[in-house]
């Protein structure tokens, strides 16, 4: 089946979740199917709600300056988070959506197919890793982590909204893309 194919199906499996969040918009996805990196955040903010696209908020704005310095854009990435709809008050989502959602995203890896995944923040980490304990531990380093039947390169760094309140973390996060973009061009 065509990836556009899939990617419709699932994204009508994931509009069937909506009980979770009553009189949300789907965020489902923006950027480049085919791209080779997949990014994923933890879920959609008021204006990505209101806009349907992740990471267009300021968090989002930052993100994309980031992948800038490694002359990334929207054309050259997949993004979407592991919720793909805003929680109330923007609240951290409980550990049954996590486990709801943490399935599809799970598909919509495998429908991707991105050679690399980059994680941003606790959340998705937690979810995707099975991480359990600081970020600290995982954040930097390539995973090659089994997702059905196939293996995916995955890095994690900070969270761009986490860099928002503490800037000085920026620098980590440029060293963590600077080992994407090594594998990029590699
Ligand atoms: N934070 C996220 O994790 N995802 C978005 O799409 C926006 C902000």
């Amino acid at each position: 089946m065509a990836k556009e194919k899939k990617l419709a199906l699932l994204k009508k499996n994931i509009l069937k979740k909506n009980i979770y969040f009553p009189g949300k918009n789907l965020v489902f996805s923006d950027g480049n199917k085919d791209a080779k990196v997949m990014i994923i955040g933890e879920a959609p903010g008021r204006t990505e709600d209101k806009l349907q696209k992740p990471f267009v908020g300021r968090a989002g704005k930052l993100l994309d300056s980031l992948l800038m310095s490694i002359r990334l854009d929207r054309s050259k990435v997949y993004l979407t988070n592991l919720i793909n709809y805003r929680p109330d008050k923007n609240r951290k989502p409980t550990t049954e959506e996590i486990n709801v959602f943490k399935k599809l995203l799970f598909k919509h890896i495998e429908i991707i197919k991105p050679k690399f995944v980059l994680l941003l923040g606790a959340t998705a980490t937690e979810a995707v890793l099975d991480h359990i304990g600081p970020l600290s531990q995982v954040r930097g380093k390539w995973k090659n982590i089994k997702i059905f039947k196939s293996y995916f390169n995955i890095l994690t760094t900070f969270h761009p909204a986490f860099l928002l309140r503490k800037p000085d973390q920026i620098k980590t996060v440029l060293r963590d893309l600077n080992k994407l973009k090594k594998k990029l061009i590699n």
